[in-house]
């Protein structure tokens, strides 16, 4: 039986040809990039050009930072408490205050709760049933000691994408000191993106969200910030995260970065066209289901739905068994049913929570894929709803 994998947001197949430069790069280049014979030099250039090319895909400029981490979560733990870390050292007696989403994901929330159990004040802002940020409440809730607000740039559960540009614009008129990070993991490789449009201090992604294998993530830093190391040892990349590079990942995934970049109009327009498609198609199939999340302003690649009358574990174990490939809540917690705090915050009641169903298309997606899935989910269901 043929897999159709539908859960693209949880991680992406690496592309052949980013997966035919890493394996000519293992092979090709072994030596440890801060060596200063010529298998080190060799590694060194490869980081070196990568870093400069994601640079430019970024649109930032030269003497801003660009730090290779191992995962966007690692990114993530290194823009906040890093963040955090410098200015205690700095401004011994006063208490940082940081703001964040109540969707954010656990990259963002576990290191919000990290900083708490450390004495930091924090706020998490709501979101609306519609999955609308409040972002009065979050103007309202910034002090004087507000030092960062970390708002994502689209939903890994629900697609939902906020209006970072407005929201960061808002919070920088009230001090335009305040340090504005976005979790981009969702958001690089699948929406148009340039520094040039959006208000951000800092930004972390994630390779292999976008066709890079796993093990390589970025922090971008505006030129000027400050932050500790939350990896202590040698030091690499600006003495920020001490550890020997992955050249070999860091090149794939500025390879698939230019992958994107190139068919980028085209990809894009394919998954906007199958997103809808796959849409129509499930809700003109079924009764009783229910988009989660914004209706319009979401990534065109993920549905999330519930289904009446069916839990998601269920449908998701007997979908397996027909082949699909499918995710309940976020990707760390599949295989585990534990409620998702991104649709309780959207004031979910239980059953519509436990009923819900992420499908997240991508590259090679195809016709068919979509027919055979809509075909399997109606069938699964109607046939759980005839056992209940
Ligand atoms: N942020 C978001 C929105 C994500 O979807 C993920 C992964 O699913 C992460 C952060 C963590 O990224 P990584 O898996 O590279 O650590």
């Amino acid at each position: 039986m043929p897999r159709i994998y539908l859960d693209y947001n949880a991680t992406t197949p690496v592309d052949p040809s980013v997966l035919k430069e890493v394996c000519s790069i293992l092979k090709n280049y072994p030596g440890n990039p801060s060596s200063v014979y010529e298998e080190g030099r060799s590694a060194r250039i490869l980081i070196e050009d990568s870093r400069q090319f994601i640079r430019s895909f970024l649109g930032a400029n030269q003497k801003d930072g660009i730090i290779f981490t191992s995962s966007g979560s690692e990114s993530i733990n290194l823009a906040l408490i890093g963040t955090v870390n410098f200015y205690r050292r700095q401004n011994k007696k006063s208490i940082p205050h940081i703001i964040t989403t109540a969707v954010e994901h656990p990259a963002v929330l576990n290191a919000f709760k990290f900083l708490e159990n450390s004495g930091v004040e924090t706020t998490y802002i709501r979101i609306n049933n519609s999955g609308e940020l409040m972002l009065d409440e979050l103007l309202l809730s910034i002090k004087k000691n507000t030092i960062l607000v970390s708002v994502m740039g689209a939903n890994n559960e629900t697609g939902t994408i906020f209006p970072i540009r407005r929201i960061f614009e808002q919070v920088k008129k009230i001090n335009e000191n305040i340090i504005a990070h976005s979790d981009l993991v969702q958001f690089i490789g699948k929406v148009d993106f340039s520094l040039k449009d959006f208000p951000l201090d800092m930004l972390s992604f994630s390779g292999h969200k976008f066709y890079a294998p796993k093990g390589a993530g970025v922090l971008y830093f505006k030129k000027g910030l400050h932050l500790d190391p939350i990896i202590h040892g040698g030091h690499q990349e600006r003495g920020l995260r001490a550890g020997t590079e992955n050249t070999a990942g860091i090149a794939g995934m500025a390879k698939a970065l230019e992958i994107f970049e190139k068919n980028k109009e085209q990809e894009l327009k394919k998954i906007s066209s199958y997103g809808s498609m796959f849409f129509d198609m499930l809700f003109s199939s079924l009764e009783g289901i229910r988009l989660n999340g914004h209706p319009v302003n979401r990534l065109k690649n993920t549905i999330n739905i519930s289904i009446d009358g069916v839990k998601s574990e269920t449908l998701l174990f007997n979908l397996d068994l027909c082949g699909i490939s499918a995710s309940a809540g976020s990707a760390c917690n599949a295989g585990k049913f534990v409620k998702s705090h991104v649709l309780e915050a959207h004031g979910y009641d239980r059953s519509r929570i436990e009923s819900s169903i992420r499908f997240s298309i991508g590259r090679w997606t195809t016709e068919a894929d979509i027919e055979y899935a809509v075909n399997a989910i109606k069938k699964t269901t109607l046939k759980l709803r005839s056992m209940t």
